[in-house]
């Protein structure tokens, strides 16, 4: 106790984890995965391979890997709305998009004040529909991700789409190049992680907090809430208690409510995204550079 696939730095940790569980290994061959979303009326988990501008589809009834679309407009983070639609932030579509029930891709956002959006990174939905995502220049610094061009907005933002209106609203302007986001589980805290460090010499690569205005629509300042030990934080999810489950350069870090680094999984990959799936959200998908791994937990992914 416990298998080696664990760290374990506080004891709170261990309440979390299956002692003998381990990681699989479900799929290899990718060239950066990213951004997975388990879709549970289809038993099945899409990630993104965006070098490769696909999105690849595991199933859950039988362990197989397809390829669910081709180009894919760089795919980049996915998730799911209220209604189990998937979101999807487009790099060469530089969008936020909505996969309709009859199978059409329908644009939300791609510009802001008149202006393109970069290359949307990562996004989350709130109990009230709106949809927050994150804008960095990944996608756009080079044609390796998407289709190289100078950022029209000049800056890289998280914002916010109305449910009600479609308008897009700045929420965020103080970071290098946001990256992941989640909400606390009363929707208190946005959490965004700050990856410029990929740009700027001692630049940030660590993770903000900003608490949500009463009105739900924007957010106070922010505050640092934990410094990524190992590389970069990407994307993140919480948990029900609160958790924050961050991919990181060895692995993934569990941070509690208050900041601390409760222990890690370590993958043996560059860890950028995981998400919670299964029947019981009770297993972490995480995507690791090449390869899709999971783990079984003893806690559960939120809802969404
Ligand atoms: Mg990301």
């Amino acid at each position: 106790m416990p298998a080696s696939d664990f760290e374990i730095f506080d004891p709170r940790f261990t309440s979390m984890i299956v002692g003998n569980a381990h990681v699989d290994k479900l799929f290899t061959g990718c060239r950066w995965s990213e951004g997975p979303v388990y879709v549970p009326a289809g038993r099945y988990l899409l990630w993104s391979d965006i070098p490769n501008d696909r999105v690849m589809r595991w199933d859950e009834t039988d362990g197989s890997v397809s390829v669910f679309e081709q180009p894919a407009w760089n795919a980049n983070g996915h998730t799911l709305d209220r209604q189990g639609r998937v979101l999807s932030c487009e790099h060469r579509g530089r969008a936020v998009t909505r996969r309709e029930h009859d199978g059409s891709r329908k644009v939300l956002a791609d510009h802001f004040e008149g202006q393109r959006l970069n290359s949307p990174n990562d996004l989350v939905v709130k109990s009230d529909d709106s949809i927050w995502f994150t804008d960095p220049t990944y996608g756009i610094d080079s044609d390796y991700e998407g289709d190289a061009a100078v950022s029209e907005i000049g800056a890289s933002n998280v914002y916010r789409i109305d449910p009600q209106t479609g308008a897009v609203t700045a929420v965020v302007q103080d970071m290098v190049r946001p990256n992941g986001l989640a909400f606390s589980p009363d929707e208190r805290w946005l959490y965004v992680v700050d990856t410029g460090f990929t740009h700027v010499a001692d630049g940030p690569r660590l993770l903000r907090r900003y608490e949500v205005a009463a009105d739900g629509l924007s957010v106070g300042n922010g505050q640092v809430f934990a410094t990524c030990s190992a590389r970069l934080f990407d994307g993140l999810r919480a948990d029900v208690q609160g958790n924050l489950w961050v991919g990181a350069g060895d692995g993934v870090h569990c941070l509690a409510p208050d900041g601390t680094l409760l222990g890690k999984i370590r993958v043996p990959e560059v860890v950028a995204n995981v998400c919670f799936g299964g029947p019981k959200r009770n297993r972490l998908f995480i995507c690791g550079t090449t390869s899709l791994y999971s783990i079984y937990l003893k806690t559960q992914g939120l809802p969404r």
